[in-house]
């Protein structure tokens, strides 16, 4: 049985953001905590004993406190259930929650060799040290099953495959040494379940659907799905920025190329945004756009909700 917890719902800064004060945000400190969401990850496990984070975000402390599936388990005086960590890129929103991992619990990392090479090439991430916590490249197109702390398997298969995206924004523009710019730097996944069989799909950053993903993608029972934008130039229209979805290497939600529209009629199990940026009216429950895409079909969630396959 895979079981999914989904630690956060939000894109890069979270909702609300710390310098923000658009509608969303505004709403979220005031009368609707609930939209309250931290940075995007989610937890996954086959045996409900030992999980694996996909991405780490910069709130992955406060995601651990309020999930119970992560606490030591008890009468343990240093233990965690974290086995390893997975990156489908190397931006803050997925890798700054590493450094909260700190303290000595040994567990993997798995990412392309870009995403690895940038980690070590800033050294602060050298507090998590090659003794307690190694690094495993992950190869595009070739199943992996990430092993517990005893080299034990996991029961879990992931296939990693590259998405249409760009590099992390503070790596923009430079020469890098993990692979030709933007190589690598994001990723989609295939997560299964080794014994039964089940399958999700999450990609939580793409800038765009391709034949190639239409196929991939065609009949799964569940996918993650980047929702960062509910238009392309929203951030431009709102006055809260001056880049596009697209710039970030995000795909928007509506419009003819949108993810709503390019991944309708495949026969899709259920489909979740995440990764949702706070400018984002969809996560507004009543809102028009909220309506729209769950007329479509697809569930804006919140964190803490955990799915089972
Ligand atoms: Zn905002």
């Amino acid at each position: 049985m895979l079981r999914v917890v989904i630690l956060g719902v939000a894109a890069g800064g979270g909702v609300p953001q710390w310098n923000c004060g658009c509608p969303v945000c505004r709403t979220a400190r005031t009368e609707r905590p609930e939209l309250q969401s931290t940075q995007a990850s989610i937890a996954i496990s086959a045996d409900g004993e030992h999980w694996f984070l996909v991405n780490a975000s910069p709130d992955l402390r406060q995601q651990l406190i309020a999930t119970p599936q992560l606490h030591p388990k008890a009468g343990k005086l240093r233990h965690s259930p974290i086995s390893g960590v997975i990156l489908t890129n190397g931006e803050i929103d997925a890798v700054a929650g590493l450094l909260s991992m700190r303290e000595g619990w040994p567990f993997t990392i798995y990412a392309h060799a870009t995403v690895l090479s940038t980690l070590k090439e800033n050294s602060i991430f050298n507090v998590l040290t090659e003794k307690n916590v190694r690094r495993q490249p992950i190869e595009l197109d070739r199943a992996f099953e990430p092993a517990l702390p005893d080299g034990s398997r996991s029961g879990i298969e992931v296939v990693a495959f590259a998405v249409p995206g760009k590099s992390a924004w503070y790596l923009e523009g430079k020469p890098h040494t993990g692979g030709r710019n933007g190589a690598g730097g994001t990723l989609g996944l295939r997560i299964g379940d080794k014994t039964t069989g089940k399958y999700f799909y999450f990609l939580a950053a793409c800038a765009g659907v391709t034949e190639d993903l239409k196929a991939r993608l065609a009949g799964a029972p569940l996918i993650f799905f980047d929702g960062t934008v509910w238009r392309d130039d929203e951030l431009i229209t709102a006055g809260l920025g001056n880049k596009t979805g697209q710039n970030m290497g995000h795909i928007a939600m509506s419009g003819d190329s949108g993810a709503i529209a390019s991944l309708a009629g495949l026969d899709i199990g259920r489909k979740i945004f995440l990764h949702i940026n706070n400018s984002n009216p969809a996560l507004l429950h009543d809102s028009g756009e909220r309506k729209i895409a769950e007329r479509a079909g697809w569930q804006i969630p919140a964190d803490g909700m955990e799915i089972t396959l």
